[in-house]
């Protein structure tokens, strides 16, 4: 049975899948029907215009050769060869006079058998075809003193217009097939070339594995589509390699981090094993020295956590609107309780209003206060400050510590770096802290500055833009 889809699935199976044929294929389609209407169009313009022509040329002869016979008043002998004398002049026209009952009395040429009788058609001209001939052809009555006397046929044999519509049309059959081919073997090749970039770009993309993302496309002279594909892939490939060696880095930092503790902790269950058991003080400090470290460890792998579930967008800031002065204090409040030796001072107008997530700005918040409580000696000052402009809220976190050198400042934002690692390290510090404030400030659409002096403090400035 005739089924659409099955012809559907035939006609559609041919179409080649490579997008050169298929460009070439659609552009010759086009060309050659552009060709066919333009040369149809050529065709029948110049024959209309010739059948037109002899249309003309037959009225002229036939009124010429009636004004002779009219010319004659009453005394046409219809047999005088001088009314034939038109066809004399045009090589094409042939002219017959026949009796009222058809029957041929002159004719100028004896061969034009099977031409319509003179009767058929009187007042129009008839475009006459029969085997291969055409004729463009006038009967007319020929009468005197109102008295019909016989009819006048005038013919015009386009034999030659004819050879000559057919040599047009064998010439564009010709013309249209070699610019058809042609069409097809410049489309193919132009497309091939053009789509090249593309075979390339498929050819590198296929070679770029996770292990090599070193390789690039090469970027063709010319600013087009294709050019500006190349780039875009390159720039994508960019990205990913840069994402995946910051991930690589991470991981690799993040054991790094982990070996020491894991250590320590191996060190102390060996000394444990091997001497404390009978020795209650050692094997005191060895408990204790692992607590530590697992604690270290633990907060450790918190903040690898919150890095990564930041890195893969799972963190979401939850923005409420809420004061200044009750965050500030609580963060005061509680680091007092932990730097007890340490004096803690807060500046903040009462009326001003922060829009934040409260407890990631309250996480980024304590990270810079352990920092300053960390880096400034016992009775030193920390300050913490807010203040508001038509921008947003600016929060300070000013400490009298050991401060940070002009050199190491642009890297403390980065993930693991510590200025002074020993030092870091036996205060608790794994170099994440500052990335975590300044990836909350981010998220935040905020930003984050520190100005520093050498031994004179620290200043860590948080300023977050208006609702
Ligand atoms: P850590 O957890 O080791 O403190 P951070 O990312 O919080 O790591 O800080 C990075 C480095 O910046 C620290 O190692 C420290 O040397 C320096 N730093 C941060 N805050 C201060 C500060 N208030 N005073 C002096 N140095 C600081």
């Amino acid at each position: 049975m005739f089924s659409v889809t099955k012809l559907l699935a035939k006609l559609k199976k041919p179409i080649p899948r490579k997008l050169s044929w298929r460009l070439t294929l659609i552009y010759a389609a086009l060309f050659s029907a552009v060709l066919i209407v333009l040369n149809a169009g050529t065709l029948f313009g110049v024959r209309y215009y010739m059948v037109e022509q002899a249309k003309q040329q037959v009225r002229s002869s036939t009124e010429n050769t009636l004004g002779r016979l009219s010319a004659s008043a009453g005394a046409a002998n219809l047999s005088d060869p001088a009314y034939l004398s038109e066809a004399g002049t045009v090589s094409e026209i042939n002219i017959a006079i026949t009796n009222p009952s058809g029957k041929q009395i002159s004719s100028s040429n004896k061969t034009l058998a099977g031409l319509p009788g003179p009767s058929s058609g009187i007042g129009n001209i008839l475009v006459y075809e029969s085997h291969d001939r055409h004729f463009i052809v006038e009967n007319t009555r020929i009468t005197e003193t109102n008295q019909m006397i016989g009819y006048l046929q005038v013919s015009y044999d386009m034999r030659s217009e004819y050879r000559f519509i057919k040599l047009l049309f064998a010439f564009m059959a010709l013309a249209d097939f070699l610019g058809v081919a042609f069409a097809i073997l410049t489309g193919f090749l132009l497309s091939r070339r053009a789509l090249r970039p593309i075979d390339t770009l498929t050819k590198t993309a296929r070679k770029i594995s996770v292990g090599d993302l070193s390789r690039r496309v090469e970027v063709g002279p010319a600013d087009d589509e294709l050019s500006r594909l190349a780039v875009t892939f390159n720039e994508m490939i960019e990205r990913l390699q840069n994402s995946f060696e910051k991930q690589s880095r991470f991981v690799s930092d993040a054991s790094h981090e982990l070996r020491t503790p894991i250590a320590v902790i191996k060190g102390y269950a060996d000394l444990i094993d091997q001497w404390a058991k009978n020795d209650p003080q050692v094997l005191e400090e060895s408990v204790a020295a692992i607590r530590k470290e697992a604690n270290g460890m633990a907060a450790l792998v918190e903040q690898l956590l919150f890095l990564a579930r930041g890195d893969n967008k799972k963190l979401k800031p939850q923005k409420e609107n809420f004061p200044a002065s009750g965050l500030l204090h609580e963060i005061v409040e509680e680091s007092k309780l932990v730097a007890p030796n340490h004096c803690f001072e807060e500046t903040v107008p009462e009326n001003l209003r922060i829009y934040a997530d409260r407890k990631l700005l309250k996480q980024a918040l304590r990270a810079l206060v352990d920092n300053a409580v960390k880096y400034t000696p016992e009775k030193g000052t920390i300050q913490l400050a807010a203040s508001d402009d038509d921008t947003g809220v600016k929060i300070h976190v000013t400490d009298t510590g050991i401060g940070i050198s002009e050199n190491e400042l642009p890297k403390i934002f980065d993930r693991f770096y510590r200025v002074d690692e020993d030092r870091s390290r036996e205060k608790g510090g794994s170099g994440l802290g500052l990335s975590i404030v300044k990836w909350i400030v981010d998220v935040h659409g905020g930003n984050i500055s520190v100005e520093s002096e050498k031994g004179k403090g620290t200043s860590v400035s948080i300023h977050l833009p208006k609702k």
